[in-house]
């Protein structure tokens, strides 16, 4: 089938960093499928898998889980999972939004509608912040209406940055993210910090590559929710974190798109898991209203600047949650062609 790949890279508007990572510009690879659109957030080289392995694999786009089957045989030379899991993702969420906006539904009222609105929580509190920023943009979202918000942590000066924002929002509900960046000693040393704060999410304190760790630090502090699950590819890497995290995270432009989100959800409804969306939320809103163990949405501060700025149709939270609108088919969104032009990269490989 003829897949249309785009490769976009869009400036961060300071620079921003974790407790692993350092970035200043976020690249998004977007796949056009016969009016149905999908992204994913990879470097343009999951474009190129797009373009050379995937495409020629899809053969009925209306067959949906028999192109997400050929397109997983396709790579399997490639790494299966990873990367070009990524790029699945694209063309499969591409795939669900063609077929939505063909039945004249919405992406959610297709999965099957379980709710009208979904929570979301504020997501950013960069480690590279000043005290001021992180201030201002964890007591924005509050002011804004969201009553849970997430920072970075992991690269030092943690409690006093936790005391600012805890100061910042009151009494609302403040939750961490290390990116993996502690041992299991620290990690729990830091877990005994941040409870002072009444922190109630602490996400990857270790890495996620060793269930063990965390299924250890669990229920070290009540009240504290162990998440993980951004990078997990394949329905094989959630079932590892299933016992060992209290909110299972999933990523729609990962974890093999629309398709591999609901697999996400049916281990997560056997675990009797909540599950959590990670980044992306103009898309994950979706799923996640027909998600069984849906929780809630990371509004993702990168994110939400850039599905705002290349997409039409991009949803606004209001009072903390995102409302899928039903009279828009698929999900509801068309890339803003003369805007996104300013940011496209990589040509000379798409
Ligand atoms: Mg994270």
């Amino acid at each position: 089938m003829e897949l249309t790949v785009s490769a976009f890279k869009v400036p961060t508007d300071a620079p921003e960093s974790d407790g692993t990572f350092e970035w200043d510009a976020t690249t998004l690879v977007v796949v056009e499928a016969d009016g149905g659109l999908g992204w994913t957030y990879a470097p343009a080289a999951a474009g190129v898998l797009v373009g050379e392995l995937l495409a020629p694999a899809v053969d009925d786009p209306d067959d949906i889980p028999a192109c997400w089957a050929a397109m997983l045989a396709a790579v399997r030379n490639a790494g299966p999972w990873g990367l070009a899991m990524y790029a699945i993702s694209a063309v499969d969420i591409a795939l669900w939004d063609r077929k939505a906006r063909r039945l004249g539904v919405s992406l959610a009222g297709l999965l099957g509608q379980r709710r009208e609105t979904v929570d979301v929580y504020g997501s950013g509190g960069f480690c590279s912040y000043s005290d001021e920023r992180l201030r201002e943009q964890l007591g924005g979202w509050v002011v804004q209406g969201i009553p849970r918000v997430k920072m970075k942590v992991g690269r030092g000066g943690d409690e006093r940055r936790v005391a600012v924002a805890r100061e910042a929002i009151g009494d609302a509900e403040l939750m961490v993210d290390a990116n993996g960046a502690w041992e299991l000693a620290n990690a729990a040393r830091m877990a005994d910090v941040f409870a002072r704060f009444d922190v109630r999410w602490f996400e990857e304190p270790v890495s996620s590559d060793d269930p063990g760790d965390l299924r250890r630090l669990r229920g070290r502090v009540p009240g504290m929710a162990i998440a993980a699950g951004e990078y997990a590819t394949s329905p094989f890497a959630f079932r590892a974190l299933l016992g060992s995290v209290d909110v299972l995270q999933a990523d729609v432009t990962r974890c093999g798109g629309i398709t591999g989100f609901m697999q996400a959800d049916a281990l997560c409804f056997a675990h009797g898991t909540p599950l959590s969306a990670h980044c992306a939320p103009a898309l994950a809103v979706h799923p996640m209203a027909a998600a069984q163990q849906g929780r809630h949405i990371e509004w993702f501060h990168d994110h939400v600047r850039i599905e705002s700025t290349l997409f039409d149709g991009a949803l606004e939270p209001v009072d903390g949650a995102l409302r899928p609108d039903p009279s828009r088919p698929g999900h509801g969104m068309t890339l803003r062609r003369t805007k996104a032009d300013r940011f496209r990269t990589s040509p000379s490989v798409l």
